[in-house]
């Protein structure tokens, strides 16, 4: 069968027995980056029988000589370089390919970097949604946080801590956001405030290793109208565009109409 085994995220205290045991034990596994995982089983005592690459470049063409080995009665290990297969890593597309074959498949679950980051941050909404890494393209972020806006619970996704600042002028600076950082490394950190109060504490400050953000648009209060004009002009200014522009781009940022902004802007 084919095992997920998931890895630690940060501190090598969180691989399991039953991770070691079965990374020790499966006749073939399975590494997004064979070297990577290399130094995992080194720095654990392991000794894998043997290793090959499996990531999303070659996930289609070693899909067929894995099928083949599991059809033979290989019991096959997959692992990512941290946490588990299959989120927001190489892996589904095998577990799919199982499930069509009536492969068995079983997982070793263990670390994953969102659902610690949930569990921190205090949210007691049993539904959220995982969004998988922000679009690196402006336009594609204006449209995953559309679609967080829309959505009652927190949105939770993965972001380069190089973009965060820029992401966080892209939203409604009252959104609240939670901000975990460095899970269980040295530097853990969890932030929750507002993105325009985070985006603030964070100004002066190069942000450094692996993030995870929690939008909460539906937490936010609703601004007043002194606020709405205020943040126009702000744009205005800021951006050097019309007042019409930066009305649209202000009833977009905070969900109100564009047309009643409009209307309180122009009759004063
Ligand atoms: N499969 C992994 C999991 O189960 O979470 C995710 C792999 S994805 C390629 C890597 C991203 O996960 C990082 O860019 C970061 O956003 C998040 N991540 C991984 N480890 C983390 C950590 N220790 N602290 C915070 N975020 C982490």
């Amino acid at each position: 069968m084919l095992i997920l085994i998931a890895t630690p995220i940060g501190n090598l205290g969180d691989l399991s027995p039953r991770a070691q045991e079965a990374l020790q034990q499966c006749d073939l596994l399975l590494c997004e980056d064979t070297r990577h995982t290399g130094q995992l089983l080194h720095l654990a005592g392991i000794k894998a029988k043997e290793k090959r690459s499996l990531h999303k470049f070659n996930e289609a063409e070693r899909e067929e000589e894995v099928i083949q080995l599991l059809h033979a009665g290989k019991a096959v290990g997959l692992v990512s370089d941290a946490g588990t297969p299959g989120i927001a890593d190489p892996g589904a597309r095998l577990v799919a390919r199982c499930h069509a074959e009536g492969i068995k498949v079983s997982i070793i679950p263990g670390p994953c970097a969102f659902v610690a980051a949930y569990a921190l941050s205090g949210y007691t909404d049993e539904a959220f949604q995982f969004l998988g890494f922000l679009p690196k393209t402006r336009n594609e972020r204006s449209k995953l946080f559309d679609k967080m806006r829309e959505y009652s619970g927190a949105s939770i996704v993965y972001e380069s801590p190089y973009r965060i600042k820029e992401t966080l002028t892209e939203v409604d600076p009252q959104w609240e956001v939670v901000m975990v950082r460095e899970l269980t490394k040295i530097h853990e950190q969890v932030v929750r405030a507002s993105a325009g109060e985070l985006l603030q504490q964070l100004a002066d400050k190069e942000v450094k290793g692996e993030c995870v953000l929690i939008f909460s648009p539906s937490k936010k209060e609703k601004p007043s109208l002194e606020e709405l004009v205020q943040q126009v002009h702000h744009v205005r200014e800021s951006f050097s565009c019309s007042v019409k522009e930066a009305i649209e781009a202000v009833a977009k940022a905070r969900g109100v109409s564009q047309k009643d902004l409009y209307r309180l802007i122009i009759r004063g």
